[in-house]
């Protein structure tokens, strides 16, 4: 079982991500054969941003990767830019990739409305990228949150349609994988909506590095509902989202929390317990974050090793590829 994910390079890592995509990394390590995790700085070059700060912020992820518990040694960490198969890969995808799916997906709509200088060709080809990354190492699972079925969908597309014209098991068709609870966390002031990077509230948003102080503030003005029953429920998004919240940060069920909180006097007592929760369980990962971000060689001395390995197999993939492709010379 091979897996591999991939995450965008920024320091501010919130909650969302760490329950939809970062705890799954973690376990994967246990089950994937291997387990391959990405930063990907070639994605966060499709809107505006800082050349001068990309390379800091990858750093600031590859640390939080680590803080959180993903060891090396047992996984492929490294930076997506460092292995220039992806780049090539992109390009041979892009011609068994419908144009009008790149221009009807979700994100691509979303993103080009709040980009104020340009809209990028690389925004539009943003999921080929995505779809060549994972691809590119043949991976059977892909652990990611909820919002990303989209991309999934296209990236099985896409190596669907490859493997019909250019023979069948050259590439692995991927699954995505969520987690059971906290697959899509919402913005805790807006609760119709997914917790973001780009676009929720910073009230709404706790960052893994946040001060205990300001998540308990956060929790504490977080939007609920007018009744006072602690369970969840589809008109109860805030609610139902604190149980889960809640319920990941204890390790234990929703179902658990709900009855641990049967006597609870109302929303406040949600509130305050999985502010506690969320804060005990964060603390280690900020102070080991502090540890690790202060030594950069180390930590690019992990990416470079992790990218050797990762380019080792994709450049086995990209053989083929090219192979079925006619592209190069007869091997
Ligand atoms: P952006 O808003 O710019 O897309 P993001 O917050 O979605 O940023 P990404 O780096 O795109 O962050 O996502 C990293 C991983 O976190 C992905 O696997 C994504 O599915 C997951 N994820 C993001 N937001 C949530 C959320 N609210 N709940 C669960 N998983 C999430
Ligand atoms: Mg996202």
């Amino acid at each position: 079982m091979r897996i591999f994910s991939g995450i965008q390079p920024t320091g501010r890592k919130h909650l969302g991500n760490y329950i939809g995509a970062i705890r799954q990394y973690v376990d994967g390590q246990d089950r994937g054969d291997p387990a391959i995790y990405c930063i990907v700085d070639l994605h966060a070059i499709t809107v505006a941003y800082d050349p001068g700060e990309l390379r800091e912020r990858v750093l600031d992820t590859t640390a939080i990767l680590i803080a959180a518990g993903l060891d090396p040694a047992r996984c492929i960490l490294f930076r997506q830019g460092d292995v220039q198969e992806h780049t090539e890969l992109t390009w041979l995808l892009s011609s068994v990739t419908e144009l009008g799916r790149l221009n009807r997906m979700h994100q691509f709509r979303d993103k080009s409305v709040a980009q104020r200088e340009l809209v990028s060709a690389g925004l539009l080809m943003y999921p080929v990228l995505m779809a060549a990354d994972v691809l590119a190492y043949r991976a059977h699972e892909v652990p990611v949150g909820e919002d990303q079925r989209e991309h999934l969908e296209v990236m099985r597309d896409i190596a669907e349609r490859f493997n019909s014209r250019y023979g069948e098991d050259v590439l692995v068709v991927p699954e995505q994988r969520t987690p059971e609870v906290g697959a899509r966390v919402r913005d805790l002031q807006e609760p119709e909506r997914k917790m973001s990077t780009t676009g929720s509230s910073e009230l709404g948003t706790i960052y893994v590095l946040e001060e205990p102080d300001a998540i308990v503030r956060k929790f504490k003005r977080a939007v609920t509902d007018s009744g006072t029953e602690i369970r969840r429920a589809p008109d109860k998004p805030g609610v139902s989202n604190l149980i889960e919240i809640l319920a990941v940060a204890r390790g234990t069920s929703p179902e658990e929390v709900e009855a641990s909180l049967a006597d609870a006097r109302g929303y406040g007592d949600l509130k305050a317990a999985v502010a506690e929760a969320v804060v005990e369980w964060l603390a280690p990962v900020r102070e080991r974050y502090a540890e690790l971000r202060g030594d950069e060689a180390a930590l690019e001395g992990i990416l470079a090793a992790g990218a050797e390995k990762a380019r080792a197999m994709a450049s086995e993939t990209l053989a083929d590829v090219r192979w079925v492709m006619g592209v190069g010379p007869a091997r």
